[in-house]
Parts: C-alpha cells; structure tokens; sequence
C-alpha cells in the first residue's frame, strides 16, 4: 500500500537494528530506522526540558515489535528505504501489565487474537497451562481461542466433553486434524485477514496444520519446552508470517511468549483474566475478596452451582497463590 507519503508495511522481523519488513505486495525490504527517529531516542534536552515530541518519539523507537505497522520513505542519502514512523497500534502483546508500564516489553504488535494450540493425545492435554496462556491474552485484553488437534487419536466427543469448560468461559474451542483434515478449512477461516499469535506446546501440530492450511509457507512454528519453561530467560526475537490467499493475514511466532512472566501480573487483577470469575466477582461481600476462604464468596458459589467449571477455578487458585508468593512455577 502506498499513499502520497510512502510505504505502508508491517514488521516481519528484527535483528541488530535491522528490520524486515513486508510490503502489500509481499516484498520484504530489509530497512533500519531513519536517522531523524533514532536521533529520538536519546530524549535529548531542549532549554532545560524534554522535548514532548521527542519524548514519544524515543518510547516508540525503543518499542518497535513485531507486527507494527511502519511508514518506509527513503533515508537521508535517498537511496534506500528506512522506517520514518510508526502508526499508531491497535493492540499489543507484552510482558506486563497494565499497558504502558515501565520496563513493558512488546512482543507482537496489532494482534488480533492469541490461537493456543493444544493435541487431544500425545501429548496429554495440560489444562493448567492452557488456563496460564489465556490469562496471558485476558491480560493483554486478547481475545483468545483453542484448537484442540490430533482429534484423529481420540473419540471426538470425548475431546469435546474435556474442552467443555472453555466454550462456556467464551473461548471457541476448534477440533482438528492436521492428518485427517478435520476442521481445516473453519480453521483457516479464523485465521484469515487477521494477525493471529500462534503458540502452544511442543508436539501438538502447530507446524502441522499451518503447513497444510498455507502450502509453501514452511512455518516451524516456535515450542514452548519443558526446559523453557523452568525460567531460563532465552530472548528469541518473534517472527511475522503474510498467509497467502485472497483473505490475507499473518500469523505471529512469538517464542518469547513463553516468558510472559503472568507473576508480572498484580494478583488483584487475575480474577478478571477469567471471563466466568469476571461475570460473578462483583457479588462477593468483600471487593478485595480473593474467593478463597473469604465468607459469602461469590465465585465459590458458582463452582458449586457449576457455573465456573472446578478445573478453571482450582487453576485460578493455583495461579493466584503463585502469583502471591512470586513464585513463578512454569
Ligand atoms: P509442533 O511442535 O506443534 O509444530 O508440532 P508438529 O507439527 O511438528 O507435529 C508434531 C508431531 O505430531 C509430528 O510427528 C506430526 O506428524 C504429528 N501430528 C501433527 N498433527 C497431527 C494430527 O492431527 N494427528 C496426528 N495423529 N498426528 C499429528
Ligand atoms: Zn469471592
């Protein structure tokens, strides 16, 4: 896309102050900022004080992720091509919230939705990591939703019975195959004309079914290992991938997800990064109330009518005491 301004693309990637990024017509332009906005960056002093535009200007350098949306003209050589702005984002996926705070760090930007993609059987589904990684979209005010694969090893109403919980919390729950071919083409319906976050654990289809869906494309989608995730801090930079197709589309590998550290998360707040919790939580007695022992607890009162599922509720619980003694227990 271009206007009377210059080239619209979207970051793809980057590596040591160079930046990929993807054109409409699906050029990749291998760019650096532009002078003037990486000048920005040291907040310079203008008579005694920082200047506001330059001030921003530095937030949004030091800030540049994947998925951002950048105006490319050419640099002050006019030879090449170099990022001259940054538009404004939609949405963002970072480690910390709220939004904005100190020290965020950005790891996708303008997502539309986090696709967590767990197997019906090997391996075995985790339900606690599944309930972590959608209190990770709740957080970021991502709307999220769940494929379920591999339904070919299992009996399909089974798998459907397990995931009940979560299209009740208001997660779409996806069964599919990457082998079978079950739910590939609602799959690629949902993933298309969006920028979808794509992670889940390791072996579960991920690379699978993208390569089925978008032939050509050759995605190895990042792992979320059990090495990983014992707190080792590895900074794996995310990746963005144009889907081919009329309906267009990225989708977005993120393997530093995986340390979205949820303990950067105020323990106050998790009760509303479960939707059901969220819709009773304000009936308790007290507003501070953590709806474990407290008298006249309104979340424990909808386990036991079965409105929250017990699962969802004793993840809510194990995440909140983790998040309480700060200690993160991937
Ligand atoms: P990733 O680590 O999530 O990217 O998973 P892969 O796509 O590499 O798949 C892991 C293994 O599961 C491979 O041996 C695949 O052939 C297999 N696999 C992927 N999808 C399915 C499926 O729908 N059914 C079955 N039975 N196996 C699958
Ligand atoms: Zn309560």
């Amino acid at each position: 896309m271009t206007d009377d301004e210059g080239l619209i693309g979207t970051v793809a990637r980057g590596t040591g102050g160079v930046w990929h990024v993807v054109t409409a017509d699906g050029t990749v332009h291998e760019v650096s900022m532009r002078g003037r906005l990486k000048k920005a960056d040291v907040g310079r002093r203008v008579g005694g004080t920082i200047r506001r535009d330059t001030a921003a200007a530095a937030r949004d350098v030091l800030k540049l992720a994947v998925g951002d949306r950048v105006r490319l003209e050419p640099d002050e050589r006019g030879s090449t091509l170099a990022i001259a702005e940054i538009l404004p984002r939609t949405s963002r996926l970072a480690r910390r919230a709220p939004a904005g705070a100190r020290g965020e760090r950005v790891l996708a930007a303008n997502v539309d939705q986090v696709v967590l993609v767990f197997a019906a059987a090997r391996p075995e589904p985790h339900p606690r990591m599944l309930d972590r990684f959608l209190v990770i979209a709740e957080a970021n005010d991502l709307p999220a939703r769940i494929v379920v694969n591999k339904v070919d090893l299992v009996d399909l109403a089974e798998a459907e019975a397990r995931f009940a919980a979560y299209p009740r919390a208001g997660y779409p729950v996806h069964l599919t195959s990457a082998k079978r071919g079950d739910g590939m083409e609602e799959l690629r319906r949902v993933l298309g004309g969006r920028t979808s976050v794509l992670t889940g654990p390791s072996g579960t289809g991920k690379s699978s079914l993208i390569n089925a869906l978008f032939p050509g494309l050759d995605l190895r989608v990042g792992e979320i290992s059990a090495s990983v995730n014992k707190g080792r801090h590895t900074t794996v930079g995310a990746s963005l991938h144009a889907l081919p197709g009329a309906a267009g589309g990225f989708v977005v590998d993120t393997p530093g997800l995986r340390e979205v550290g949820m303990w950067e998360l105020p323990v106050e707040s998790l009760d509303r990064c479960f939707p059901e919790i969220r819709a009773v939580r304000d009936q308790c007695r007290f507003a501070d109330c953590r709806h474990g022992v407290e008298p006249d607890c309104a979340v424990r009162a909808a386990v036991a009518r079965g409105d929250v599922d017990v699962a969802r509720y004793e993840s809510y619980l194990k995440l909140s005491e983790e998040l309480a003694s700060e200690k993160p227990v991937w």
